[in-house]
């Protein structure tokens, strides 16, 4: 059952004296309990996607089109006042850097107990002692004392556990990671990731996941979506992803993994893979001037999005209905 709908989903960014529409008519859905990974480089789209389901997009980006449908109630025409009971009680979102979202002059436990008693109208003693108990299930020793500190006491993987703690504090539904392991290391980032994939279990929820690291993909999600120059090019199940990717843009960023995989033991980090500037206003299709298997109609034709096998599409004129060009090595 479908937890999250985002239908047709465009957002515009001004950018000199014209506009981008920098995430162009995305579709995708989360069921329950179910994570799906957001994959694709730096100003893909990724975060402006994950920003506008909780309609936090910052200004100047603007949501043009489509529907956001959370529990089937479409989140784009609610009133600010209904969405912010929404946000952090429903749908919690776990932003790139923790120390920036931690209040810095408030001690960390109160941050966790005023989630509890802004959300579930807790007592200051139940939220405490709740706050307490997410602390131990986030992995903090020492609760009792940590609860205590002050971020700028913390170590940086400590800080991103307290975020998680405050966005698990209230049993949300849907949880948006994104790119929750930045500038940790790398055995922190193994234990944070382990922790979400745990309580998402535990717990129930669903999660959105934005990451870079594909080995993090492959262990965590049940779904992949790529996206190149704000579209969503393929999305299907994991294994068909990692095993029969399909569009040329997967297979580059699959083969990179691979690469980078046999030099790294699958650190894989897709800056090192510095893409040219996306042409927005291209009347094609946006991967057209890096793709191997380009052709003429790719540079004056948006391709469409095709369904290849149940659950499996991928946005490229080549495995259009009745193309017979779809095989590409
Ligand atoms: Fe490559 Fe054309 Fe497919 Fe775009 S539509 S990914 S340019 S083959």
């Amino acid at each position: 059952m479908e937890l999250l709908a985002v239908k047709g989903l465009s957002v515009t960014f001004p950018q000199d004296d014209k506009t981008n529409r920098v995430v162009d008519d995305i579709s995708f859905s989360i069921r329950r309990n179910e994570v799906i990974g957001l994959v694709g480089e730096s100003g893909s789209g990724k975060t402006v996607t994950a920003t506008a389901v909780l309609r936090l997009t910052r200004q100047p980006a603007d949501i043009e089109t489509g529907q956001i449908l959370f529990h089937e109630e479409d989140l784009l025409t609610k009133p600010e006042s209904e969405l912010q009971a929404i946000r952090g009680s429903k749908i919690s979102m776990i932003f790139q850097n923790p120390r920036s979202s931690l209040n810095p002059l408030m001690k960390v436990g109160d941050q966790i107990a005023r989630a509890y008693r802004i959300h579930s109208k807790y007592k200051k003693s139940k939220a405490k002692s709740e706050a307490l108990k997410m602390l131990k299930l986030v992995g903090i020793p020492d609760p009792e004392a940590r609860y205590e500190a002050y971020p700028h006491e913390l170590s940086g993987g400590m800080c991103q556990r307290v975020m998680i703690a405050m966005a698990l504090a209230c049993n949300p539904d849907l949880l948006i990671a994104d790119e929750p392991t930045t500038g940790l290391d790398v055995t922190i980032e193994a234990q944070v990731f382990d922790l979400i994939k745990e309580l998402q279990k535990e717990i129930g929820m669903s999660v959105l996941l934005i990451t870079h690291d594909l080995g993090v993909v492959a262990e965590t999600c049940d779904r992949v979506a790529v996206m190149y120059g704000g579209h969503i090019v393929e999305m299907a199940e994991i294994d068909k992803i990692f095993r029969e990717q399909k569009h040329p843009y997967s297979k580059h960023l699959l083969g990179s993994l691979l690469k980078l995989d046999q030099k790294s033991n699958g650190d894989l980090n897709m800056e090192e893979i510095a893409p040219p500037p996306i042409d927005y206003k291209t009347a094609g299709c946006r991967f057209a001037n890096r793709c191997p298997a380009a052709y003429e109609r790719c540079f004056s034709e948006k391709p469409p999005v095709t369904t290849v096998a149940a659950g499996h599409t991928v946005m490229c004129h080549l495995y259009e209905e009745g193309n017979q060009v779809g095989t590409i090595a």
